[in-house]
């Protein structure tokens, strides 16, 4: 995808002239927003859409699935799990019980069985069965296709509800705010706020509804492999011209 425009004429308070030979190659402009405007943190938000975009082209959902109700039995059950053991334990269970009607009969000692590594399995079992009653009594075993609906299901809440609409429909309602998007949010001052509802409020409000879907997956992919939460990889990170490093310790923000 092509790189946008430059955006505005926006003057950006430029935090120290780079001295180190690194930084001095860098023709990117570093930014201290601790001062921003509005206008500014939205003009930063936007360059920080466009630079993940072209850090990150092809970032995607990585639990499998293949239709919605998968998708949906899958976010239940990756609460507190990763998607790598979510995906292990998927590929049985939805040989076993591969669509609402077939779930909602089963016996909860054997789904509790299947879905025992996932962790919190007795709850996740109970949700995912009780999920899929009421797909079935409600919806004609269906996922629906709105926020209100999918969380009056069990175990589903507003972050499921997101990562459904927006994976498996396509539909952008909001900003998944999982443990990596929350940090990393933090970081780059687009939010102060720790509790996710919050946080995807902020969100929202900065980046174009047309990212909402790509920047959770993004941001994801950027919180596995460089903005990790004990030791975020900063020095060559592609967000560090954009990145006031919000919480991190001195030795961290000042090794630009
Ligand atoms: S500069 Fe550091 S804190 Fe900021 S996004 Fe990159 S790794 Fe994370």
């Amino acid at each position: 995808m092509a790189r946008a425009k430059p955006h505005g004429t926006l003057k950006l308070e430029m935090r120290a002239k780079p001295t180190s030979q690194a930084s001095s190659e860098n023709p990117r402009t570093h930014i201290v927003p601790s001062r921003e405007t509005r206008l500014q943190r939205r003009e930063r938000a936007l360059q920080i859409v466009d630079r993940l975009e072209e850090l990150y082209p092809d970032a995607d959902c990585s639990l499998r699935f293949k239709n919605p109700f998968e998708l949906l039995i899958s976010t239940i059950l990756s609460a507190q799990c990763t998607d790598k053991r979510v995906n292990l334990v998927t590929r049985d269970l939805f040989k076993r019980w591969p669509n609402p009607h077939k779930m909602a009969a089963a016996s909860i000692s054997e789904l509790e069985n299947a879905v025992k590594t996932t962790g919190f399995f007795r709850a996740k079992a109970k949700n995912i069965q009780g999920c899929c009653r009421k797909l079935v009594d409600q919806f004609d075993g269906n996922v629906p296709q709105t926020v209100e609906e999918l969380t009056s299901l069990p175990g589903v809440g507003r972050k499921t509800a997101n990562v459904v609409l927006g994976s498996a429909f396509g539909v952008a309602e909001g900003v998944v705010v999982d443990t990596h998007v929350g940090r990393i949010s933090r970081r780059l001052a687009l939010t102060k706020a720790k509790d996710a509802i919050r946080a995807e409020r902020d969100l929202v409000r900065e980046i174009p509804r047309n990212h909402w879907v790509a920047i959770s997956h993004r941001l994801i992919q950027h919180g596995r492999g460089t903005c990790l939460a004990r030791k975020p990889r900063c020095a060559g990170c592609g967000l560090e011209d954009l990145c006031p490093r919000v919480g991190l310790p001195r030795h961290l923000k000042n090794s630009r």
